[in-house]
């Protein structure tokens, strides 16, 4: 084997080994400040926040706020996008607010992203990546008037950070879970922050002076409590949930028919000059 190469793995297998290591240093601190720490920890938890940041090494939310294993709970992605089909973390948010409780949710961006940096070029990052990053595109598109009107480089990436951060926070608010959670009286509230690398200091971003319910009008679910869904199930027969629906399906049928007649009665000026187009050229094949 070439000795570069025993000497790279030799180097690889020497980090490796040094994580494990430092992870008996870390149990052995631990017990040292209290004995019962581990035992503790593993009753249950019952972490107040749910962190959605990004998988950037540099941006660990534990140690950013001096906060203990059991305190926040944690989905990290790449650009830490709330993308809505995304399976895993849909659960993570049903999960949170549903059977953890939390109240607050933080979406936590970070200047340097790399994430952010390669949705503003145009260089392929591969497929699924560019597919991923077509999200963050999204919001440069909207914004590029004012993220190009930065001219140093980095500050059109914080800038584009921010304005995705803002985003994924409104993503958050149109989600079903959260819809569903305001709407039973639970008050959970999102916050954008921005972790800037190069100061170790988190900000608080403004996302907003509307509020959730103004913005996300169109995303306002409504939900049937169990008591109404109790009502619903003793109504009268000809009354029933059955019967409306079909009542309701066949008004919609009538009045799709009556738009569909309505669209043709105002297109049939053109429909006869493309008829006389067609009918003419026909006439005039019939010579060839
Ligand atoms: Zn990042």
């Amino acid at each position: 084997m070439n000795q570069q190469i025993v000497s790279h793995s030799i180097q690889e297998i020497n980090h490796y080994n040094r994580v494990l290591e430092g992870n008996k240093r870390y149990v052995a601190k631990k017990m040292e400040e209290d004995p019962l720490y581990f035992k503790t920890l593993s009753k249950g938890q019952s972490p107040k926040y749910l962190l959605i940041g990004c998988s950037d090494s540099r941006a660990p939310p534990n140690e950013l706020t001096e906060t203990d294993p059991g305190e926040i709970f944690i989905h990290r992605n790449i650009a830490n996008l709330v993308i809505p089909t995304d399976l895993n973390l849909n659960c993570v948010i049903q999960y949170a607010v549903e059977h953890l409780h939390i109240h607050n949710i933080v979406v936590m961006g970070h200047t340097c992203c790399g994430g952010v940096k390669a949705a503003m070029t145009q260089d392929s990052v591969g497929g699924l990546l560019d597919l991923w990053l077509n999200q963050i595109k999204l919001v440069y598109e909207k914004h590029a008037d004012l993220i190009e009107s930065f001219v140093d480089e980095n500050d059109k990436i914080t800038c584009l950070s921010q304005l995705n951060v803002r985003a994924q926070v409104m993503n958050i608010w149109k989600n079903p879970i959260i819809q569903k959670a305001w709407q039973k009286g639970n008050p959970v509230m999102v916050h954008g922050w921005l972790f800037r690398v190069e100061t170790g200091y988190i900000e608080e971003l403004l996302i907003d002076q509307h509020t959730p319910e103004e913005m996300c009008k169109v995303y306002a679910l409504k939900f049937k409590l169990e008591s109404e869904k109790q009502l619903s199930k003793h109504v009268s027969p000809t009354g029933s949930p059955k019967n409306n629906a079909k009542k309701r399906f066949q008004n919609m049928q009538r009045k799709l028919i009556e738009h569909i007649n309505q669209l043709k009665e105002n297109k049939i000026e053109d429909f006869d000059l493309e008829t006389k187009e067609i009918g003419g050229f026909i006439e005039s094949s019939k010579d060839l």
